[in-house]
């Protein structure tokens, strides 16, 4: 059987792996800096490009081309470039794929250090960015400009789980000769394929759900072959590098990938579909709800809606803190996409450097909590949070 015709799940078990001679079942970690050469000739061949082989693991390691034909193959990208983490993901796109001079349009509702990357960094070294409502699509259209080079997004957005059409907007990118970029941290490819949708790259941070059990710091970008020249070109030169030890880690995650994102989309429904039924409660965003404005778009275009769910109570912050306060199963952490559930209060951590009134545009309410699921059983999560609403006014 041919590796390229296997469905998803399979490849997500056994994609990319080369066995060495011992004839191990799970896959080797290649702990090793640099590689010796048979000869010197062979030496002058790998350094020269003449022959394909490992050379130095700055940019060429088994384990890390194990992890990165995988999650391709998962995709459906011709091609994968690891990093050393999510963010070194998106710089390395932006500094292959840019130059002085151009100009991005990004979603305003994506990861606070993205914001920080596009917005403030990038534009020391002459590349702007226009941030737009990711669910106008005149805003986006009306944004681009001759110099754009790509649009920016993701979706479901966080906290606010808004979903955007990403069909359409690759439409829009490819009619203004841009491409677009998505970052799939929160669905990955076990629940939506943006690069079938038409998308050029999706980026992740591996750091969540692909590792899946809080372990590991890494990223990836992922697309066509042409593109990808760019960003390897820049990961070897430069050197965010994504080790080898966390290579091994992510392989293990996404094996397990599939069952973990339908078990964290089961209970994150249910939860949802409870938290709308508390009188404490103002407000519930999740895009498996009937009540959510793009149910039916997140529905067609995700096989399920994902771990995420944040809700608006009511008293603002006081009974927001009150109630992240009154959990003693779920961590109160800003990270998402673990195992373990977590609940954070985004007015006062992730989106604490904005201002009161950038925070009321973006819709970060101070009353707004958010839980990103785990895998306990759905009836501790929900016990754990009913005990707090329980002492609400
Ligand atoms: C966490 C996160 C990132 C950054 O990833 P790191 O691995 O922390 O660098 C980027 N995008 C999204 C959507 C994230 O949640």
């Amino acid at each position: 059987m041919n590796e390229k015709d296997y469905k998803s799940a399979t490849h997500a078990v056994r994609t990319g792996q080369v066995r060495t001679h011992e004839g191990e079942n799970s896959e080797a970690l290649f702990l090793t800096s640099s590689y010796v050469f048979a000869n010197a000739a062979e030496a002058a061949a790998r350094f020269s490009g003449d022959e394909l082989g490992n050379i130095y693991s700055r940019f060429t390691n088994p384990t890390v081309r194990n992890f990165e034909q995988r999650l391709a193959a998962m995709e459906g990208g011709e091609r994968c470039v690891a990093t050393a983490s999510g963010m070194a993901a998106i710089l390395c796109t932006c500094l292959g794929l840019l130059k002085a001079g151009d100009h991005i349009v990004a979603s305003r509702s994506i990861f606070g250090s993205t914001v920080m990357l596009l917005g403030t960094l990038l534009a020391k070294f002459g590349i702007d960015t226009s941030f737009v409502e990711l669910t106008d699509m005149e805003a986006w259209q009306a944004a681009i400009r001759p110099n754009t080079r790509f649009l920016f997004l993701e979706t479901p957005s966080n906290p606010l789980t808004e979903v955007a059409d990403i069909q359409q907007l690759a439409d829009v990118a490819h009619r203004h000769d841009c491409w677009l970029v998505v970052d799939n941290c929160f669905c990955t490819p076990a629940l939506q394929r943006p690069l079938q949708l038409g998308a050029d790259i999706v980026i992740h941070s591996a750091t969540k759900y692909l590792d899946g059990q809080g372990r590991c710091i890494g990223g990836a970008v992922v697309g066509g072959q042409e593109l990808l020249n760019d960003v390897f070109g820049i990961v070897r030169t430069a050197g965010p590098s994504m080790s080898p030890f966390n290579a091994w880690i992510f392989l293990k995650g996404l094996e397990t990938l599939k069952i973990r994102m339908k078990a964290h989309s089961e209970n994150a429904l249910m939860l949802a579909q409870w938290l709308e039924t508390q009188a404490a409660i103002d407000r519930v965003y999740y895009p498996g709800l009937a009540s959510h404005p793009q149910h039916t778009l997140a529905m067609q275009q995700q096989s399920a809606a994902g771990g995420l769910v944040s809700f608006v109570v009511k008293g603002g912050q006081t009974a927001a803190w009150r109630l992240i306060d009154s959990t003693q199963l779920l961590s109160i952490t800003a990270n998402l996409g673990d195992t373990k559930t977590t609940i954070t209060h985004p007015a006062s951590t992730t989106h604490g450097r904005l201002t009161p009134e950038q925070r009321e545009d973006s819709g970060i309410s101070d009353g707004l909590v958010r839980i990103s699921v785990g895998l306990e059983d759905y009836q501790d999560i929900q016990a754990d949070l009913n005990n707090g609403l329980m002492m609400m006014p």
